[in-house]
C-alpha cells in the first residue's frame, strides 16, 4: 500500500474519501460535500481546522 500525502485533519475524519488516479496520485475529497455545498469536494490541504471534522472509530481526539 503506497504512502499518501498528509491531508491534515481530513485524515482523521469519518468523512474523508481518498481517491486515486491513474498516474499514483491521491487526493483527499470531502462527502460532506455531497450534501453541504459549504464544503468543497477537493478541500485545500492540509486541513487545519474544519467545523465539520468528526473522528474515525477508534481515532484519538
Ligand atoms: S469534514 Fe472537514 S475534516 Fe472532514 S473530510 Fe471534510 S474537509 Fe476534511
Amino acid at each position: 500500500m503506497a504512502t499518501h500525502p498528509r491531508f491534515g485533519l481530513c485524515d482523521s475524519c469519518v468523512h474523508q474519501q481518498l481517491v486515486h488516479n491513474t498516474r499514483g496520485s491521491t487526493f483527499s475529497l470531502c462527502r460532506r460535500s455531497r450534501e453541504q455545498p459549504e464544503y468543497p469536494r477537493y478541500p485545500r490541504v492540509p486541513v487545519l481546522e474544519c467545523a465539520g471534522w468528526e473522528p474515525r472509530k477508534g481515532e484519538r481526539t
